[in-house]
């Protein structure tokens, strides 16, 4: 704020305006990369209190500020420049607003006037119009006047009703804008209940508890808008109440411990093909559950859904009892309409559950104890799986194809919202993205879990971990390949398209930043390299050497990848 020339009325400036308002709105972070027009605006930031985090590339930024959201239930804010940079972004935005999670992404733009009529300007593109069909919305701040107006309505939508990722543009004309600085201040207000709560109507209640308790075989699939409700104790208590066997979701896992007697991941299979009556608690019936259909699901199998968002109902099957409200407010409401009472889950499906279980547990047992060298998947996630349970605090981040389904197995999860991955789009590239938000969110340690190629979306983001000092470890499962290493181009002449650099040290490039680098060969010096890891807290990469030969193509999604018919 400066004095006006006058010398006695104070101006403020739009830069000015912008953390004033994400301040009052209680923002405490701003993830970016700063540029043309939005230098000034994160340096002012940093000097206002909010803490800054400049990444090596918008996308990371991006995914960091959508974890943010996922973690805390406000919106995570992304800061980019115009033109490209607010590009690179867009993917961060896109998977955000596809998983449900709360960001605004604010960029930069060039001066109105010359992007309208395409005069050329210095980075011009349209951006609101590039934004809009990938973002839950976009707006745009064309007057200084509406700076506090835009970061209110950017904030609310991000959280109201189903979350998802916002596009807010800022000419840079618009931050050099001035105004009276009590003026200024009199545009800024603080959203009261962002996300207000939402409760079914009491006979849709009634409803859903009949329909369970007339169900012979039960279900429950928590998803990651469960986690994201950070309802814990109202889920607990209903999944204990009811009596009725559970999925979580990959980011669902530890809502309920994983090791909960009424967990039947271990028995996914069966539970999904055999369940009559199956209750979706902020989880949709999308790819990841088969759309409710084909030979994962019965034919007679009934849908009852939990889910802020009423559209969702009858994407894919007929919800025969739709839950329109937040999870928190409708647990609450099935609890005391259930009163303490189970709802009839006969022992019969309890005991063929558990006999799989119980059968799947010991196959999974038995891939865990073999110990190939070269490490293979299961061997090199058996410490893994032993670190994160010695340490449940431990954030987890994963990515990958096989690196991602394995992990996803084999780990076990005791804490919620502890796990982040691929989500709704499977993507690459939120690894190191994910991972710092974790660290800076919680300030407890994080472990990257990481395939070999889906390391290399975001492998720069390692300078960022060590330049602010963040206890990440990142594991890379290295088999030298997309999917797997050991792929010949028959005709000999250039790498095949799935190879990569075979023997690659990745380790090295955490040593160059001043971080702590391992290369490891087995379970043994895997669990060493952690246990260093996690006691030194610092910015560590532990390079796993793994059999080229080791995994699958396209991980567990082969069905899902379509192969010519007419090869050789
Ligand atoms: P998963 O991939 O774990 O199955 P999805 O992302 O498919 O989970 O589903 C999450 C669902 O949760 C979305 O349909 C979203 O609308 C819903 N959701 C998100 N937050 C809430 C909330 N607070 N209350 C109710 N539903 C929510």
């Amino acid at each position: 704020m400066e004095p006006s020339p006058a010398g006695a009325d104070p101006l403020t400036d739009g830069f000015h305006l912008v953390i004033d308002a994400l301040k009052l709105n209680d923002v405490t972070t701003i993830y970016g990369l700063v540029g043309i027009p939005i230098t000034d605006l994160a340096r002012l930031a940093q000097a206002s209190g909010i803490r800054y985090i400049g990444f090596r590339h918008e996308s990371n930024a991006g995914h960091a500020a959508a974890a943010a959201g996922f973690l805390t239930r406000k919106p995570g804010v992304c800061l980019t420049v115009s033109g490209p940079g607010f590009l690179n972004g867009m993917v961060a935005l896109a998977n955000a607003t596809v998983n449900c999670f709360p960001m605004v992404h604010i960029a930069g733009s060039s001066t109105r006037a010359i992007v309208d009529l395409q005069r050329g300007d210095y980075e011009e593109l349209d951006q609101l119009a590039v934004a809009r069909p990938v973002a839950k919305a976009s707006y745009r701040i064309d007057r200084i006047e509406d700076i506090g107006r835009g970061i209110a309505r950017a904030i609310r939508t991000a959280v109201a009703g189903r979350p998802g990722g916002v596009y807010l543009d800022i000419p840079g004309d618009v931050l050099a804008q001035t105004i009276g600085a009590a003026a200024g201040a009199a545009t800024l207000w603080k959203v009261v209940d962002p996300a207000p709560r939402q409760t079914p109507a009491p006979d849709a209640i009634t409803r859903a508890v009949e329909m369970l308790s007339g169900a012979e075989r039960p279900l429950m699939v928590l998803g990651k808008g469960a986690a994201y409700a950070q309802a814990d104790d109202a889920i607990r208590t209903f999944v204990e109440a009811s009596g009725i066997p559970f999925v979580p979701m990959s980011m669902a896992k530890g809502l309920v411990p994983d090791d909960h007697p009424l967990c039947v991941s271990a028995a996914r299979s069966l539970a999904l093909s055999r369940a009559d009556v199956v209750l979706l608690v902020g989880a949709r019936l999308n790819w990841l559950l088969h759309h409710g259909d084909g030979p994962q699901w019965s034919d007679t199998a009934q849908f009852l859904q939990i889910d802020i968002e009423p559209t969702e109902f009858d994407s894919n099957q007929p919800i025969s009892v739709p839950l329109a409200g937040d999870i928190g407010s409708t647990v609450e409401a099935l609890n005391r309409a259930l009163d303490g009472r189970p709802v009839n889950c006969p022992a019969a499906w309890h005991d063929e559950l558990n006999s799989r279980r119980e059968h799947n547990v010991a196959s999974m047992s038995a891939r865990l104890a073999e110990d190939p060298r070269p490490m293979h998947f299961y061997n090199a996630l058996r410490p893994i799986r032993e670190f994160v349970e010695a340490h449940p605090d431990v954030y987890l981040v994963n990515e990958g194809a096989n690196a991602l389904d394995v992990t996803r197995n084999v780990v076990e999860m005791a804490v919620p919202r502890h796990r982040l991955d691929s989500g709704t789009w499977g993507v690459m590239g939120i690894g190191l993205g994910y991972a710092i938000a974790a660290a800076v969110e919680t300030g407890q340690p994080v472990i990257a879990v990481e395939g070999d190629s889906a390391f290399g979306f975001s492998a720069m983001e390692i300078e960022t971990i060590c330049r602010y000092g963040l206890p990440v470890i990142i594991v890379v499962l290295n088999n030298g390949g997309v999917y797997r290493g050991d792929e010949i181009n028959p005709l000999g002449d250039a790498p095949a398209p799935t190879v990569l650099s075979a023997g690659a040290r990745h380790e090295r490039l955490i040593e160059a930043f001043g971080g702590a680098g391992y290369h490891v060969e087995s379970p043994d010096e895997l669990a060493a390299a952690l246990d260093a890891a996690v006691r030194s807290r610092r910015p560590t990469l532990i390079d796993c050497g793994l059999d080229s030969a080791a995994g699958t193509e396209s991980g567990h999604l082969t069905s899902l990848n379509p192969r010519s018919s007419l090869q050789e």
